[in-house]
């Protein structure tokens, strides 16, 4: 036993090993990818950052039915609303706080109208808390920008409905 220990320390048996198990996995494909060059892909049903949808003529979609709220587990969603002249009711606030926020979806579940959404961005990490007070605007304005891929995944998820 004793020689075959001094054996493999003299001929550095753990360097060629260890060149080996390189070599093997330098020729097999790649398990990581080059972030934030490169993304994988996301399910449809990915649960991201918030966003407030319009229809396609701009109106906002959301009704104030404050179902979202109400179902909001974290107590992350504040609504206020008013009736408008021509009857419709739309809210004067809506507000999420993405730090209570849990990524439950559930306000995107009890949404009647497909407003409050949970999309594809990942990526909005912030230097102060502060940030992370989601007004209307702002989930408007997320709504807008990521519109498309929004409602490609409402169309790809239809089936689990
Ligand atoms: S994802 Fe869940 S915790 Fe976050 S705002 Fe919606 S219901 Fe609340
Ligand atoms: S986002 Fe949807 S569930 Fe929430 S208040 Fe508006 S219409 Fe109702």
């Amino acid at each position: 036993m004793y020689i075959f220990k001094t054996a493999f320390s003299l001929f550095l048996k753990e360097i060629f090993v260890g060149h080996a198990l390189t070599l093997k996995y330098f020729f097999k494909p790649k398990v990581t990818i080059n972030y934030p060059y490169e993304k994988g892909p996301l399910s449809p049903r990915f649960r991201g950052e918030h966003a407030l949808r319009r229809y396609a003529n701009g109106e906002e979609r959301c009704i104030a039915c404050k179902l979202c709220e109400a179902i909001c587990p974290a107590q992350a969603i504040t609504i206020e609303a008013e009736e408008r002249a021509d009857g419709s009711r739309r809210t004067t606030k809506y507000d999420i706080d993405m730090l209570k926020c849990i990524y439950c979806g559930f306000c995107q579940e009890a949404c009647p109208v497909d407003a409050i959404v949970e999309g594809p961005n990942f990526e909005f990490a912030t230097e102060t808390r502060e940030e992370l007070y989601y007004n209307k605007e702002k989930l408007l304005s997320n709504g807008d920008r990521f519109e498309y891929a929004l409602s490609k995944n409402i169309e790809l998820d239809i089936a689990n409905r």
